[in-house]
């Protein structure tokens, strides 16, 4: 470890990055796989936050529960190795590791998988879209960035729900002085543009295969990214990573 990182920040998207699943699209594959499908058809149309909030609706509508749906994130996969990695880092004084989730999931998968995996206390921040489970049992989402108000002004392809490197900037504004380090975790498209806003000494931990990676490789360059690029397909692999960084 560099002595001269002191203070260290690690972003983590949760789908696929922190969770070693799709929240959104795995409790419908687990418990109403025709709402899957009909998501699948509309994705290119209906903006997803909307969408999936719809398929809420939809499943809420024909009965279904509150406790089908935790069942379903309770079972979601979760890597052993990134609750060993996660755990480690934050147990060590130095450097000193705040942690930032960052996803386009929402509160409620988010915050039922990490009390389920013991990881409750893990995040200093979450930034996601808001949802709450009203009295009923149905689960209201809604984007992050209200469709009524102003839009963020992204142009790197983020979501209408949210900009990632906007919301990555304004923490980082909140948290001065600078980070001596950020790693970010990531394997979305729609992780492109925070990473963007990385320095030479940041890193990204990239899930291969997917978005990011097709995004670094076709993009990376002439976006001017900076950070380092550390490639990843297993979760026991950013636990090596997190050990050598
Ligand atoms: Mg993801
Ligand atoms: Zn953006």
């Amino acid at each position: 470890m560099d002595p001269r990182t002191e203070r260290q920040l690690v972003v983590f998207d949760f789908d696929w990055s922190l969770a070693d699943q799709d929240s959104d699209r795995w409790i419908f594959e687990v418990l109403a796989p025709d709402l899957r499908r009909k998501m699948k058809n509309l994705k290119d149309e209906v903006q997803w936050t909307d969408l999936v909030a719809q398929s809420l609706q939809e499943y809420h509508a024909r009965g279904g529960t509150r406790e089908e749906i935790e069942g379903a994130l309770k079972i979601m996969p979760f890597h052993p190795a990134m609750k060993r990695a996660v755990l480690k880092a934050k147990e060590q004084a130095n450097p000193k590791t705040t942690f930032l989730c960052l996803s386009n999931a929402n509160e409620v998968f988010i915050s039922t998988i990490l009390k389920e995996r013991g990881l409750e206390t893990l995040f200093d921040e979450v930034i996601t879209n808001p949802a709450e489970w009203d009295p009923s049992g149905l689960l209201k989402l809604r984007r992050r960035v209200d469709p009524a108000g102003p839009q963020h002004g992204c142009r790197v392809g983020c979501s209408p729900n949210m900009c990632k490197g906007e919301e990555l900037d304004a923490f980082l504004a909140r948290h001065q002085p600078a980070f001596d380090r950020v790693v970010y975790i990531g394997d979305g498209s729609n992780d492109f543009c925070p990473i963007l806003r990385l320095r030479s000494e940041d890193a990204v931990l990239c899930r291969t295969y997917r978005g990011l990676q097709k995004r670094i490789e076709k993009d990376g360059a002439g976006a001017g990214l900076k950070c380092q690029v550390h490639y990843w397909s297993g979760a026991w692999e950013v636990e090596e990573l997190f050990s050598k960084l």
